[in-house]
Parts: structure tokens; sequence; C-alpha cells
């Protein structure tokens, strides 16, 4: 039966590369669907689309594949990469959001987990969980529209990750169908070599086809609360102090932003601070002087009903230097608070810049070259802004699983940047090219200035690229591709490794 459906799907399909302008012809329409991505910059055509329904299937389709001498596969999760690496260039795409299930079960240790098929959005786990369970996971990303196995298969951070560790530190076990077509359940004491790949494998090692995620008792309310800073250092002192505080004793969620220092810019500017729209930013209080750069940080305290958390609030933001008068706070529900960046995604939808190129840049960055880098790319090639967040935010090394496959910088403490471009098509918004043209040189100023970074969503094009970014694990890396998948079937839009016979 599957023989047969990809011998037709095969001829079918042209199977070839297209142009970055999509060339028209007769493409099926899941074909289409499965040849770009949310970056929108890399397209290419896929021979087949598969929709799995159970591991078998997937199996199945990787057994087919193995039969042709050039056939590759890839997972597809929401297609939320920005530089295709969900893309199978004439090949078999797996759509995961047909695996769907959620079940609640009982782990090993006896604690409460969601068993999840690897194609549940997030946002969809959060609202089964919490609607049905009042449980939720622990480590988030910010925007919900993303696959379990689509992010574990990179790290999944929001700022829940300075305490609880990115989503691949919140996993129990995994069911993954390897690269010879072998399904495994696997966890940190089965197969764990397998389990620890896969998280932050960029899907070189198997299509994850279940996950189990312990689940806690979600909280009913969130004081979401936002403070400005005029200086780097001012921001970059308090946050740190923030995140090394003991949990009991400090916020349940820390990010922070960059945002340009002039209004009229309500993708990055003063605009971009207040909670909700009734509070306004009063622009008289930043200090005369001030750089083009103004910093916020963004903090949450998770609590029940009258529970005292005036109070608490009060005194966690005494010590802190931000400046006076430009706070910002808001009191939501729990699930309105982590789905905040749905009215984000419908703004965009609306004025025309979420359907277009998103060439993304992430960065994870050494704590102690952060601030060279707000001064030397921040506030000089970043200064008027991006057309959407410049997101910048420490995450700690000890909460990140050193047998997983993400590539960190080396220092205890490291700031994720995320320039998250937003812009509207060309010509009403800036042509494409510019804004990748932007991406190299502040990627060639952080290697001209020595920084310890590493991308977060790598997109390299050459071996020795690849063997920068893994440095010393590189060796790990290879093995394992030996290891799980030796002919390199699975997700070949990473390019790392090249299709063996
Ligand atoms: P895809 O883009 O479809 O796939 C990503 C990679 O994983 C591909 O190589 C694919 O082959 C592989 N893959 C997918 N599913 C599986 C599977 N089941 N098994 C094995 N491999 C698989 N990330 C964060 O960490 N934090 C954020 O706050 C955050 N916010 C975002 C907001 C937006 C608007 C967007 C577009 C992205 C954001 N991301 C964030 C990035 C996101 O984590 C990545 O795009 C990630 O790839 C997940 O997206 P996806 O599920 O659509 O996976």
């Amino acid at each position: 039966m599957m023989i047969a459906y990809l011998d037709q799907q095969l001829r079918l399909a042209p199977g070839t590369d297209v142009d970055p302008c999509g060339a028209g012809g007769e493409i099926h329409p899941d074909l289409a669907a499965a040849s770009e991505d949310f970056g929108g910059v890399v397209r290419a055509l896929p021979a087949a689309v598969h929709r799995p329904r159970s591991a078998d299937d997937v199996a199945e389709v990787i057994r087919q594949a193995l039969r042709y001498d050039h056939l590759t596969v890839a997972a597809r999760g929401n297609g939320h990469s920005v530089a295709g690496q969900a893309l199978a260039p004439g090949g078999i795409v797996l759509d995961m959001r047909t695996m769907s299930r959620m079940e609640l079960v009982r782990g090993d240790g006896g604690q409460i987990c969601a068993d999840v098929g690897a194609g549940v959005l997030w946002g969809e786990l959060l609202e089964w969980g919490v609607a049905k369970h009042g449980l939720s996971p622990a480590s988030w990303t910010d925007y919900l529209g993303l696959t379990v196995g689509g992010t574990l298969s990179n790290a999944g951070i929001s700022g829940q990750a300075f305490q609880k560790g990115p989503q691949i530190s919140n996993v129990d076990e995994l069911e993954v169908v390897t690269g010879d077509g072998e399904r495994v359940v696997c966890s940190p004491k089965s197969r764990s070599d397998l389990f620890f790949g896969v998280l932050g494998g960029l899907g070189q090692f198997g299509v994850i086809t279940r996950a189990r995620i312990p689940l806690i008792p979600a909280p009913p309310m969130v004081r979401w609360i936002r403070v400005v800073y005029a200086s780097f250092e001012g921001y970059k002192a308090d946050v740190e102090w923030l995140v090394g505080r003991p949990e009991r004793e400090g916020f349940d969620y820390i990010e922070g932003f960059a945002f340009v220092n002039r209004g009229g810019d309500p993708a990055s500017g003063w605009e971009s601070v207040p909670i909700g729209p009734s509070s306004v930013f009063d622009a008289s209080l930043v200090p005369h002087g001030s750089g083009p750069l103004l910093y916020c940080l963004e903090v949450a305290l998770y609590h029940q009903l009258h529970d005292g958390v005036d109070k608490r609030v009060d005194e966690m933001l005494r010590p802190l230097k931000y400046i006076r008068g430009l706070e910002f706070t808001a009191e939501v529900s729990y699930v309105e608070f982590l789905s905040r960046v749905n009215l984000a995604e419908s703004a965009a939808r609306a004025n025309g810049s979420w359907h277009a190129p998103h060439p993304w840049l992430n960065i994870l960055i050494s704590a102690s070259d952060v601030s060279h880098f707000d001064r030397h790319v921040f506030q000089s090639v970043l200064k008027d802004g991006i057309g959407g967040p410049m997101l910048v935010y420490p995450l700690l090394r000890a909460k990140w699983d050193p047998r997983t496959s993400v590539a960190l910088p080396d220092s205890d403490v490291f700031f994720l940047v995320a320039l998250l471009r937003f812009n509207q098509p060309y010509p009403i918004g800036p042509p494409v090219e510019s804004l990748i043209s932007q991406n190299r040189e502040i990627l060639k100023r952080c290697k001209s200035n020595g920084y310890d970074f590493k991308l977060y969503f790598p997109n390299y094009k050459t071996e020795p690229e690849w063997v920068r970014h893994f440095g010393q694990d590189w060796a790990r890396f290879v093995d394992r591709k030996a290891m799980y998948d030796p002919r390199a079937i699975l997700s070949p839009g990473q390019n790392i490794f090249s299709r063996a016979r």
C-alpha cells in the first residue's frame, strides 16, 4: 500500500527545488504548503506529504523511503522554522499535526504527566490541561502555535526557563522512530543516549512521535509587570540578580527586551511597552540624554486570589533600579498570560507582516559579552529597531542538561538575543535582502569581537560551520547520527548531513 502510494507520489511530483519567488506549475495543495515555512525565505518542493496516524505509520514511511537512494524524510511540526529546517527537497514531509492525541498518565515516579502526540500545539496542551485537569507544563515558549515535537527538537524557551529549564529539560519519556525505521520508547533511564540526543537534536536522530511531559497545578492568576531602564547596564544588573534569586523569593517568569527610544513605532518604540490599551508611556520620565534604545524588564508572579500579591510584588520591585513611574501592570488569568502573543499574531495578520518573510536571528550570547554586544550591535546596527521585538534576557546553564544535543555558550549565565522581525512585505516594508545582510553584519561583529555565542535555531550550510557550532560536541553529534540515522534520511532541511545510499 505504502509502496504504491510513494511510487505514485514520486511520479506526480517533480521533486526539485523551486526558486524563492515560487515559480508556477500545478502543485498539489499539500505539496505547496509543505514547501515553505514561517521564514518565507527558503522554498523547496517535496515529492510527497504524508499524514501519519501512529508511530507505526512513521516507521513504515521511513522504511519505504530507505528503498530509494535519494529520498529524505522531514517531520514537519507547524512549519514555524525560519530557514527551511522542516523542508524535504524532493523528499517526504511527515505532517505531524495529525499526531494530536493527549492523555493524562502517571509517570514512573508517580508524577502526573501528559502523554501527547508530537504534533500537538503547546496552545492545545495548555487549554486541555488547564480546562480539563487544572494542570499545566512548567516550561513554555512565548508563542504557543508551535508543536511539541518541533520545540523539543530545538530547546523551547521563554520566561520560565531561567527557573524551570527549557522545555527539553521538562520531558520524562519520548517515543521516537529512528532513521532505520525502528520505534523506540526512551527516557533518562532507558535508551538514554537516544533520549538526550533527540532533545535539541534538530530532527537528526529520529522522529519524535510522542512525549511525556510532567504537569504541575496551574495557578489561577498572574500579576504581569513591565518596568523600563534607560541603560543596558542597569537592566542587566537587575535581571541577573533576579534570575539568581531562590525560587520561593523570585518571580515565576522573567524576560526583557530592547526598544527604540521614540514614539510612532508600535512594533519597537515606546508604544510597545504598556500592557493593554488603557496605559500610556509617559516619555517625559525618560532621563534626558538617554541613548537610542531603552530596555524593558518583563516579569510575572503566579498567585492565588487574595493572597497578598500586592505586598509581595512591592517588596520584589523595591530593590530594582528602573525608572520610577514607568511601571505597567496587569492582572490576568494564567491562560490569558501564556496566550499573550495571540494578540500580536492577530495584529500581524491584520497588517500583513505575519505572511511576509521573517529573516529572524536568534543568538545565545555569554553574559560577559552581552554589554559589548549592546554597545556595538544593539545601539549601533539596531538603533532604529527591527519592526518587531528585540528580546534580550538571561538563562542559566545549570538548568540545561549537557547530555542533550543543544550547543550553548560556555558561560554559566547567557542571554537570548532574539531579533523577531515583523516587517510588512516589500515595497511597503524593507527588501528582505537588506534584512538578511543586516543579520550577516551582526554575526560578523559577533565573530570579529570574539564573543562566546551560539545560534539558537542554527542555520549553517557547510560542515566547517557546523563543526564550529557544536565545538567539542561535534564528534558526539556525528556518532549519534551514525548510530540512529546512518543513511542520513532525516530532516535534510537542517543542511548538516547528506543522504547516503
Ligand atoms: P517545525 O518548524 O515544523 O520543525 C522544526 C525542526 O524540527 C525541523 O527540522 C523539523 O524537521 C523538526 N521536527 C519537527 N517535528 C519533529 C518531530 N516530531 N520529531 C523530530 N523532528 C521534528 N522558540 C522558542 O524556543 N521560544 C519561543 O518563544 C518561540 N517563539 C516563536 C514565535 C513564533 C511566531 C515563531 C514562528 C517561532 C517561535 N519559536 C520559538 C521557534 C520555534 O520553537 C521553532 O520554530 C520550532 O522549530 C518549532 O516550530 P514547529 O513546531 O513549527 O516546528
